[in-house]
């Protein structure tokens, strides 16, 4: 099972995939964690080139760079997880590119998706749990969190209101592969709402 956690800055992917990691791995599952950029070691610095690097990274470098990312991480982490028989859980995968990548940098969504299904060599979660929040609530609690990101700083607020509709408008597109959760609900609700869409999946 590959269960993948996407949505905005802020909006609680961290703490939710942390909560279901700890309930499944409590049933006695294994559970392989990981996040995107940085889930490798080469993915720690890629992570530190794209998120760090002062100057500009052109948006086709960018949704390269990401994509290496993930390429890395499928192949040394996830396929052979997925391949014991582990659950993944993942906090971003390819719809944060087709999202920040694709809509975001203005890059043609489509094209950003498939560099992405040719670095994954087309794996797809199974079920992708999208964390929905407005861009105010997400930048308000980072600063609350004193988590500061030079990114988040720095991109106009236009940029995350094309982020939020790509997520929203891919969930609509494959809704069978989507849960879309209101992130301003408890955290509690959210975990019970997540627990029983996985049991299902489980079952
Ligand atoms: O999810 P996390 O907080 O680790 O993401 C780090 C930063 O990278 C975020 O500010 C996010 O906006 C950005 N990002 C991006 N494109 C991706 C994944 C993350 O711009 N594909």
């Amino acid at each position: 099972l590959f269960l993948t956690f996407e949505g905005g800055d802020g909006s609680g992917k961290s703490t939710q995939s942390a909560l279901v990691t700890e309930w499944l791995t409590r049933q006695g599952r294994t559970v392989v964690h990981s996040r995107e950029p940085g889930g490798t070691e080469l993915g720690v610095e890629l992570r530190e080139i794209i998120l760090h690097r002062r100057g500009y990274i052109a948006p086709r470098a960018e949704a390269l760079l990401y994509a290496a990312d993930r390429a890395q991480n499928i192949a040394t982490v996830v396929r052979p997880a997925l391949e014991r028989g582990d659950i993944v859980i993942q906090d971003r995968y390819l719809d944060s590119s087709v999202a920040y990548q694709g809509a975001g940098r203005v890059l043609d969504p489509d094209e950003v998706r498939e560099v992405s299904l040719w670095a994954t060599e087309r794996l797809l979660p199974d079920l992708t749990i999208l964390l929905d929040l407005d861009i105010e609530t997400g930048r308000a609690r980072l600063d609350d969190a004193r988590t500061r990101y030079d990114r988040l700083e720095a991109e106009a607020a236009e940029f995350h209101h094309r982020v939020r509709e790509a997520y929203l408008a891919l969930a609509e597109a494959e809704p069978e592969r989507f849960l879309v959760l209101d992130a301003t609900r408890p955290v509690a609700e959210l975990a019970e709402a997540i627990r029983h869409r996985v049991s299902e999946l489980l079952a």
